[in-house]
């Protein structure tokens, strides 16, 4: 199965994406994730990558195409992926598009959690991440509403888009996934 996994920080994506792994098995990509290694171990990219993540801003373009299009090529992607945090832009849907095409592999589904703005800030707060400070915060869902929420349309579109009340326990949630996933 090859899925993307879109919704505003603090959804539950992380927790649900977890779900998913141990249900169906798809290599977990989780962008942020990567990014967060790299910024550990302290390389270019991570160093680079941090400006961004800190101000709650995207990290530009062409460093995640460059990340994930390395990162799709190895070969535990070929039983099926999830990503999780990628794409966040039109141009980041649009390569990922391209290098899914060239390999003859299309996307399955788009998973949309969808969960208020109001409900997000309360999430976010109790969290204490490093990038989830009240002005990091409402940098990342107003940047989710004008940059990453286009590609809703984008993959509408396309009729891959499954949308998700991402409101409830996670196991109600997880409920809905699954009743869409089971078609694949
Ligand atoms: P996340 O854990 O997915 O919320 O990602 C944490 C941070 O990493 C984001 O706020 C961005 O700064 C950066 N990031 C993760 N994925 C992407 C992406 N696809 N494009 C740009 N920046 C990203």
């Amino acid at each position: 199965m090859r899925i993307v996994f879109v919704g505003p920080p603090g959804a539950g994506k992380g927790t649900q994406a977890e779900n998913i792994i141990k249900k169906y098995k798809p290599v977990h990509l989780s962008t942020g994730d990567m990014l967060r290694a790299a910024r550990d171990a302290k390389t270019p990219v991570g160093v680079e990558a941090d400006k961004y993540m800190s101000a709650g801003q995207l990290v530009p373009d062409e460093v995640i195409i460059g990340i994930i299009s390395e990162r799709l090529k190895r070969d535990d992607c070929k039983n099926g992926f999830l990503l999780d945090g990628f794409p966040r832009t039109i141009a980041q849907a649009e390569a990922l598009d391209k290098m899914l095409s060239a390999a003859n592999t299309p996307l399955d589904v788009v998973l949309e959690l969808k969960v208020h703005d109001d409900e997000l800030r309360k999430r976010l707060a109790g969290r204490g991440r490093k990038d989830d400070k009240p002005e990091a915060v409402e940098e990342r869902i107003k940047g989710y509403h004008s940059i990453t929420s286009p590609l809703l349309d984008y993959y509408g579109k396309k009729e891959l888009l499954e949308t998700f009340d991402g409101i409830g326990t996670t196991a109600d949630v997880f409920a809905r996934i699954e009743k869409v996933l089971e078609k694949f």
